[in-house]
């Protein structure tokens, strides 16, 4: 009985909890409300001793992410106290966090850091092919940009959250100043396009040089507030030289790595110096759709792939 160990710490231990804030109080009004939910759906006891401690059942959330049923992620999740939950207060999805769905031969293609002036081409592109994609989008002051922000809605594709201001330092310097660049992409595209993103990709990655000490934190704050992320598992490489790739190898790439999936993720570019990603789209599309694979654009119900925890 893990959870009753903890509680028959020290009395001190206790006292001092009390004395340090109120939080002793709601553990107690949090686990007899996760008693009552859990012992009907036959929780276990380890997973009640670890909810004691907000940053684990934080960590818990994400880790459970895979086997959450709906309801486990409402009081996971979505629910769950969190040292967080002052700071922007409207910053949720639009629902709680969902299963995901694993669905085999289907291709998702995604672009980063638009929009841009090639935000139109790419558009045209897929419209000519009538294929749907995600955008992971950045703040922008353009009117154009803001102009394609509202077509990428309107011609059914998905507008999700990429960054506010795409600094690394900056914005990985602690969770509340990842929150706070985040706030700022989730305001304008709910401005802009009176929608609200479900979605979002971190920079660089769910795990990389610069979160990698609370990049775990970031996810589970993340889902709490009902958004899901996405890595990716094929990449055009499209961003790896300053000049542009070859259109050739640009749809080599993804077409060589895609042959040994059975569905995807293709992380591209959307920016100025990317033109030849956009000649590539047409072709990979081609290509992808001989081997048998289908498009669709990522929803909060398809499953995801995260790198932060080998998923
Ligand atoms: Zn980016």
């Amino acid at each position: 009985m893990e959870h009753n160990q903890t509680e028959k710490s020290s009395p001190n231990e206790q006292k001092e909890r009390r004395f340090r804030s109120s939080r002793f109080f709601k553990i107690l009004i949090s686990l007899a409300v996760i008693i009552m939910i859990a012992i009907p759906t036959g929780v276990s006891v380890h997973t009640l001793g670890a909810l004691h401690e907000t940053e684990r059942k934080l960590t818990d959330a994400i880790d459970r992410y895979e086997a959450l049923s709906h309801s486990e992620a409402i009081w996971y999740g979505w629910e769950a106290e969190s040292p967080y939950a002052e700071l922007y207060p409207d910053f949720y999805a639009p629902q709680p966090l969902q299963n995901g769905v694993r669905k085999e031969g289907v291709i998702y293609l995604t672009f980063d850091d638009g929009p841009s002036v090639r935000t139109g081409e790419i558009l045209n592109v897929l419209k000519e092919k009538d294929v749907k994609a995600t955008f992971f989008v950045v703040c922008t002051k353009n009117e154009y940009n803001q102009r394609m922000m509202k077509r990428i809605v309107e011609e059914g594709h998905t507008l999700a959250m990429h960054t506010g201001s795409h600094n690394y330092t900056k914005m990985y310097a602690s969770v509340e100043a990842y929150l706070t660049d985040m706030y700022q992409i989730f305001t304008q595209i709910k401005e802009v396009t009176c929608t609200t993103p479900s979605l979002y990709r971190f920079p660089g990655g769910s795990i990389n040089n610069y979160n990698s000490g609370i990049s775990h934190e970031l996810i589970a704050e993340m889902l709490r507030r009902g958004f899901v992320p996405f890595d990716w598992n094929i990449s055009s490489r499209d961003a790896a030289t300053v000049t542009p790739l070859p259109v050739e190898t640009i749809v080599e790439n993804v077409v060589a790595e895609a042959k040994n999936r059975s569905y995807g993720i293709v992380l591209m570019h959307d920016a100025q110096s990317k033109s030849t990603t956009v000649e590539a789209l047409g072709p990979m599309i081609d290509k992808l759709r001989e081997l048998g694979f289908t498009f669709e654009a990522l929803t909060p119900e398809t499953k995801s792939i995260l790198f932060a925890y080998g998923k």
